[in-house]
């Protein structure tokens, strides 16, 4: 059995799937396409990590937050992992929040997690040729929610399951709403 790996993801609605499974089809192709139960966008990669720390963390780090607007208006590629990506020119000012309070109460639970620069995207195609330029097929996308995903390795592809989700802002975590 394959390592279970942990991370904080977005995971798009139905309106913003559609225009990122139309923005594969006009660039079919790129590469091989990212089934549509598989988009995702990831906040933060915790790795093997405690799946009850890990929750903590991202419940205490949700309730700061408060829900954001993403346009993921670009296609971009990372030459090194040769993915065809989505993403947004501007990175919203609530996400960085959110990315920076995962980190904080991870540290809080005595994790050490890698620094690294937030560039939110949502993969789109793997294996692929460079493809970039702007996207006008994805919808503004609401997020009201994160959730922590776990990912184990089969021969098919990853398969990601869904371990907590919380709402953005006040009343993420009821556990936690003493007064
Ligand atoms: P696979 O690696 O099995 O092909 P995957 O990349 O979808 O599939 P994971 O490697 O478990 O699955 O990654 C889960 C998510 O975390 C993906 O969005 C991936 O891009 C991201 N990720 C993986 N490793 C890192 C890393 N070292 N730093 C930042 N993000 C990462
Ligand atoms: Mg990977």
């Amino acid at each position: 059995m394959g390592a279970r790996r942990l991370f904080y993801a977005l995971w798009p609605d139905e309106p913003v799937l559609d225009g990122l499974a139309a923005v594969q089809q006009r660039h079919r192709d790129a590469g091989r396409p990212v089934p549509r139960d598989r988009l995702h966008l990831t906040v933060l990669f915790l790795g093997e990590a405690d799946l009850r720390i890990a929750a903590a963390a991202g419940a205490a780090a949700a309730a700061w937050g408060g829900p954001l607007r993403l346009e993921l208006d670009t296609l971009g590629y990372f030459a090194k992992s040769r993915v065809v990506w989505a993403g947004a020119t501007a990175c919203p000012e609530p996400l960085i929040a959110l990315h920076r309070a995962l980190y904080r109460e991870l540290r809080r639970c005595g994790v050490r997690v890698g620094r690294s620069r937030l560039v939110p995207h949502v993969t789109l195609f793997r294996k692929a040729r460079p493809v970039r330029g702007a996207i006008t097929e994805v919808p503004e996308w609401r997020v009201d929610r994160i959730t922590l995903v776990s990912s184990r390795r089969e021969a098919a592809g990853p398969i990601y399951s869904m371990e907590a989700e919380w709402r953005l802002g006040r009343g993420g975590i009821p556990e936690c709403d003493v007064e």
